[in-house]
């Protein structure tokens, strides 16, 4: 049952908002804004509780407590996660788009989610091991499949 092309996100219940989050760990990586251009970059050096090759939160229940830079993503504050990536389901669907083909809803599994290269797939590094974020700004991020 497709209840995204439904239900709006704002009558969705707490399952099924939780179930859009095909847990690519894009937004569990660090970015870095330009000053002056208002510019995002997104680099591979991931938040400490993201786990690396697929994707997912080492310690969901504890996040806010463990990383006070965490944020939940809800319709009080999606209008403004504008850097969250193009990819996310929740910016899709606030943006009016359908979700896309490779989404674990659809194909019920990551499988296809991570040949289409949209999760992190272990290209991340520990933020323990980074002295300076510039030095790691990185593109597929950015990629957008429908
Ligand atoms: S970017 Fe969106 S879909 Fe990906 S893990 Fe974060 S909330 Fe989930």
């Amino acid at each position: 049952m497709s209840f995204w092309k439904t239900t709006p996100l704002t009558e969705m219940s707490q399952a099924q908002w939780e179930s859009l989050c095909d847990g690519c760990g894009k937004c569990c990586l660090n970015k870095i804004i330009d000053d002056e251009t208002d510019t995002l970059y997104y680099t591979n050096v991931a938040c400490e509780l993201l786990e690396h090759q697929h994707g997912g939160c080492l310690d969901y229940e504890s996040r806010f407590k463990k990383v006070p830079g965490c944020t939940k993503v809800s319709m009080d504050n999606i209008a403004e996660l504008t850097w969250l990536p193009n990819s996310c389901a929740y910016r899709r669907l606030y943006l009016g788009r359908d979700l896309p083909s490779w989404h674990p809803l659809i194909t019920g599994s990551k499988v296809a989610m991570e040949q289409a290269g949209i999760g992190v797939n272990g290209r991340v590094i520990d933020e323990k091991q980074v002295e300076y974020l510039e030095d790691h700004i990185v593109l597929w991020p950015l990629k957008d499949v429908d």
